[in-house]
């Protein structure tokens, strides 16, 4: 019997040559591409090109209903003009909602509590540029996961390495037209030399839709990034390596730090 050769699939290919998990420090061989940022927070056709992480299967299917969550927050609370209104944008919208009332009713948007924000940057506008909402605290939970998720894949982006236990990282997620973030987000940018930009090929017109900035300091193993979720949400993290010491005083010192690899494959 003559043996038939397959050609390799583009997912074997990348599993290939990333064959570790990159949320559990490699306790497990990845088996599957995990999409990071999430599909769920982009039109079907608009997820970001070469935003795969390899993961295993714990550590893929863990985080489903946090991503679904995400996902739909991020993509109600992007108040650009340029694409909110775009039939590809309502239609994922349409879709995921679906799946919040089917799935995670604890997740549905509370409308009541809606309230205009007039502001962009330092400047008060005459009409709302945003609305923000009581937090529900299934989208504080999927808020967190998606730090932890975007801290070590983000980590791995940049580094071709896999962030481990022995790591300590810090991450937090905020929407940039509350008041009082400014100062923040004004911060944040000005540390970070580096900025990437997602976008597909195939679009012309993709908008703006994911951003990062970020900065690594290799002999120290100190990353740093700030992402940008269309309009919507600003997830920032900074990873220290085994070697250094967390700051010991100032705001980030009495901040909650967390051990890396923490992805549900770890067990
Ligand atoms: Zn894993």
């Amino acid at each position: 019997m003559s043996e038939v050769t397959r050609p390799k699939s583009r997912q074997q290919k990348f599993l290939e040559e990333h064959p570790d998990c990159y949320f559990c420090g490699g306790a497990n061989p990845a088996s599957t591409v995990d999409h990071v940022p999430p599909r769920a927070c982009f039109p079907d056709e608009y997820v970001p090109e070469n935003f795969e992480s390899p993961a295993c299967k714990a550590c893929n299917e863990g985080t489903t209903k946090q991503d679904l969550i995400f996902g739909i927050y991020s993509m109600l609370l992007d108040f650009d003009e340029s694409k909110m209104m775009r039939e590809e944008n309502q239609k994922k919208i349409r879709k995921l909602m679906q799946g919040i009332a089917n799935n995670y009713p604890e997740a549905w948007p509370d409308m009541t509590s809606v309230r205009p924000v007039n502001r962009m940057g330092s400047i008060i506008t005459p009409v709302p540029v945003a609305v923000e909402f009581s937090t529900p605290s299934a989208l504080k939970d999927a808020s967190e996961v998606m730090c932890r998720k975007l801290t070590h894949a983000l980590y791995y982006r940049e580094t071709g390495k896999i962030l481990t236990s022995k790591h300590q990282f810090l991450s937090s997620a905020y929407q940039p037209q509350r008041g009082g973030t400014q100062d923040l987000t004004a911060y944040l940018t000005s540390l970070l030399p580096n900025r990437t930009v997602g976008r597909r090929t195939n679009i012309k017109k993709y908008g703006d839709r994911f951003q990062y900035d970020s900065g690594y300091k290799e002999l120290e193993d100190f990353f740093f990034y700030a992402a940008q979720f269309g309009h919507s949400i600003i997830v920032w993290g900074m990873v220290c390596g085994p070697g250094i010491e967390r700051p010991s005083s100032g705001p980030l010192s009495s901040a909650t730090w967390q051990s890396g690899a923490c992805g549900a494959g770890a067990g």
